[in-house]
């Protein structure tokens, strides 16, 4: 799933093309597992991978469809999100590398575009999981158009208008105008 062996990669490159469901990427089962976004379709990733010596240059694509709820109206609905990633990974092995260049390796290991691989296969799960997950918008709307939820009553304007006024939420005094306080007594 998601892994590349170096030993496939030719002079003229690799390309794959797979596909995985997200229950099987653990970072991708984490985010589905608060019950707010789910995958509906399995993660579907091209791969194109170059060699040059020990390093490995990669660069895809990757793309699902996630079901989450829309953050005006509540009401859950269905994005295809898509993703363009590059990469470069370099091997694991000390031997391979000069003592003094493994600092900076390691300084830049915690980017997103430097992998560390052992053996002779580079795992991409984690690197395609953490690119979905950012492909996953902030603020999800079913729509640019979509009213949302009356503040007052919860109802969904999408479907329904309600009695409540309008221009009165748009003042930061309306809460205060609709609070009749209780008159003192003397
Ligand atoms: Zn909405
Ligand atoms: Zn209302």
């Amino acid at each position: 799933m998601f892994r590349i062996h170096i030993g496939s990669i030719t002079e003229q490159g690799l390309n794959l093309d797979q596909r995985e469901d997200a229950a099987a990427l653990p970072l991708l089962a984490a985010v589905a597992g608060d019950g707010v976004v789910s995958f509906i379709r399995p993660i579907h990733v091209h791969i194109h991978a170059t060699l040059a010596g020990e390093t490995v240059m990669i660069s895809g694509r990757a793309g699902s469809e996630v079901r989450m709820p829309c953050g005006r109206c509540l009401e859950p609905f269905d994005m295809k999100i898509q993703t363009d990633f590059s990469g470069t990974a370099v091997p694991e092995d000390p031997c391979a590398i000069d003592p003094a260049a493994e600092d900076d390796i390691e300084l830049t290991a915690d980017d997103m575009d430097v992998i560390v691989y052992s053996g002779d296969s580079i795992d991409l799960a984690d690197e395609i999981a953490q690119q979905i997950i950012m492909a996953l918008p902030f603020r999800p709307l079913c729509r640019d158009s979509c009213k949302g939820l009356c503040n007052r009553c919860g109802a969904n304007l999408n479907q329904t208008s309600c009695q409540c006024q309008r221009q009165d939420e748009s003042s930061p005094f309306a809460v205060l105008k609709a609070h009749t306080f209780p008159k003192k007594q003397e």
